[in-house]
């Protein structure tokens, strides 16, 4: 008679499931701190579909979606599974793994009871048209994420899969190492070789931001395997030996550079050339780098907003920027020019799919890629490995947990087709990586009409706008028009014609005029000549929080105000801050 729970480490006899399990739980009466969200629990093991495989978990790999999980922001995971039709009132997390097959479903062909694999998180439903007709799952509605879409992830004695998450273990990692690489090294190999044209080949040069990192160090070990030469961005000398080891060219310590940001304003003549300065002299350490004038064909992007301009000005022409995330902001400014006169392209991805997942795991299988583990620990410390890394405290690299292998370095049996140096990080370097969203979380789309939230109370802009209009004409000059500013001490000056606004003269309108020519140059243009033409406006009886959706959008300081239709006032920025910090 078998047993209904075993202990952790007491391994059932194969293919032998038992009616309970260990597992590390998250509740929504708990989310918040991992050290506190995460709770040891005996739970029912999971059923299985016809299509399902259950695995007992040797190790499981720790990533920040889990962080997420537990403090229930942005989304309670728990909360959209029962919305969804789900009964389980937790949330089982781990979207990586290492483990024995134990239970397959009836139509599962490509494993069997006893096998040893890793699981890649991309699940589906089989019955999705699109899959069906052989589209991309990676773009079905019905695309989840293992162990954060999904419940009964890897933190638990049995992990219920999809067959087709199912990969060979390599032989020649333990189970810990065979935990940690598939989520970082399946999205660096879709980013790498997922997009046609633009693959990585022999020959071709590849720039790879955050080198020392998880996706980073997978991606300068698929590109070497490619045959093609990488760049590896770190932010310190002391991660360029680590970089070099995995097989990177050469590095580049970013913090040698200071033009990192958001573009400025192409009509800023002088912080427009101060950026081509800082980023030509940045083009040209790659090609110092790499020993010839090079630009590089593929560029590996997930710091987003504060490195996508560079990304974009250094990228071959006809070559790729590829991104995964947004880890310093979301908004990408992007010159245009470049983009389209050198015909580069700016492609987004996300994850893999089951086929470039299993390409991605003959590289693991034959050698060629390290798993990159940088700290193991046990079961207990599940929620101490979260916490770390919520705190930004954890080291570089892959990080995995103990659950059903007993002590560390266990589960390796045989070698590598090629024999691999193992690169250590070096020590105390932790991560100063910001986290601002999950791997993955609905995001707002065209089907789903969410109320929009009104974050002041209520107040107008006729509240608060500035009433009357203090306007040149499109004929003045500039020196009129300094002078109006100076007299009134006002930021910007309307421009009217025909009782119609036509455009703001700013104080910024104004330095960019006297930008290479001299003040009586400057004085003697007209107002038409340097005004910010297409004065945007908004009603007296817009909410303030909408007009200042409208600035910032913008990117603009004021706003013309109408009332019935005819200029009323001003409203800006320097209003908005007065109102909601004061002074
Ligand atoms: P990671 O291990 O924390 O590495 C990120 C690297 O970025 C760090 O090593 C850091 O290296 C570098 N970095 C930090 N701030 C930077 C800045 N301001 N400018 C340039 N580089 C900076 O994280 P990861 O696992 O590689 O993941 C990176 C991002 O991708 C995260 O946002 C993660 O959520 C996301 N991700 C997305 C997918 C997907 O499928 N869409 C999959 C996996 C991960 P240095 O300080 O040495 O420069």
């Amino acid at each position: 008679m078998s047993k209904q729970l075993y202990d952790l480490g007491d391994q059932p006899p194969l293919g032998e499931v038992p009616e309970k399990m260990h597992a590390w739980l998250i509740r929504a009466d708990r989310f918040g701190k991992p050290m506190d969200a995460f709770q040891k629990e005996v739970v029912s093991t999971p059923s299985i579909a016809d299509d399902e495989v259950l695995v007992y978990v040797m190790a499981a790999g720790i990533n920040y979606n889990n962080v997420w999980a537990a403090m229930g922001i942005p989304v309670n995971v728990i909360g959209a599974r029962n919305k969804a039709g789900e009964t389980e009132d937790f949330h089982i997390g781990g979207s990586d793994a290492s483990g024995i097959v134990y239970k397959v479903g009836k139509d599962v062909t490509n494993v069997k009871v006893g096998d040893e694999v890793v699981m890649h998180c991309g699940t589906y439903s089989r019955n999705c048209e699109w899959v069906k007709k052989g589209g991309d799952p990676m773009y079905s509605p019905t695309f989840k994420i293992w162990g954060y879409e999904t419940n009964f992830g890897s933190f638990a004695q049995f992990t219920r899969v999809q067959a087709q998450q199912c990969m060979p273990k390599p032989k020649h990692m333990n189970w810990e190492e065979a935990a940690a690489y598939t989520l970082v090294a399946a999205t660096a190999w879709r980013m790498l070789h997922g997009w046609e044209s633009h693959s990585i080949k022999k020959g071709d040069v590849a720039l790879i931001w955050g080198g020392a990192g998880g996706l980073g160090s997978m991606a300068i070990q698929i590109v070497k395997a490619a045959g093609a030469t990488s760049v590896a961005m770190v932010s310190g000398e002391d991660k360029f030996d680590y970089c070099m080891k995995l097989g990177a060219k050469g590095c580049i310590n970013r913090n040698e550079f200071e033009h990192w940001g958001m573009l400025p304003h192409w009509k800023d003549g002088a912080g427009y050339a101060k950026w081509l300065k800082g980023v030509r002299s940045f083009g040209s350490k790659i090609w110092e780098v790499l020993g010839e004038k090079r630009a590089p064909n593929l560029v590996f992007e997930h710091p987003g907003e504060t490195t996508i301009p560079t990304s974009i000005f250094v990228c071959e022409t006809g070559g790729m920027v590829v991104v995964c995330a947004g880890t310093t902001g979301y908004n990408a400014t992007v010159d245009l020019r470049y983009l389209w006169m050198r015909q580069k392209r700016l492609q987004g991805s996300h994850f893999a799919n089951t086929v470039q997942s299993n390409e991605m795991n003959q590289l693991a299988l034959s050698g060629q890629l390290d798993p990159c583990l940088s700290r193991a620990f046990t079961y207990e410390e599940l929620p101490v490995a979260h916490q770390l890394m919520g705190d930004n405290k954890h080291p570089h690299g892959n990080m995995a947990v103990l659950i059903g292998a007993t002590q560390f370095g266990l589960g390796a049996s045989g070698k590598p087709a090629v024999a691999m140096v193992h690169p250590t990080l070096p020590k105390g370097d932790v991560h100063t990586t910001p986290h601002p969203y999950p791997l993955s979380a609905p995001l707002p789309g065209i089907a789903e009409g969410e109320p929009l939230t009104i974050t002041d109370d209520g107040t107008k802009v006729r509240d608060l706008m500035h009433a009357g209009i203090i306007s040149c004409t499109p004929e003045d000059t500039v020196g009129t028009v300094a002078k109006i500013m100076v007299d009134k001490e006002i930021h910007a000056v309307v421009v009217m014609e025909q009782g119609k606004a036509v455009g703001v003269v700013s104080q910024t309108d104004m330095v960019l005029a006297r930008q290479g020519r001299t003040p009586d140059q400057a004085r003697s243009m007209l107002a038409r000549e340097i005004m910010t033409p297409g004065c945007a406006t908004c009603d007296a009886d817009m909410l303030l929080s909408d007009a200042v959706s409208l600035m910032t959008g913008r990117r603009m300081h004021r706003l013309v105000v109408t009332d019935k239709d005819q200029p009323a006032g001003v409203i800006s920025m320097t209003d908005v801050v007065r109102k909601i910090i004061g002074g």
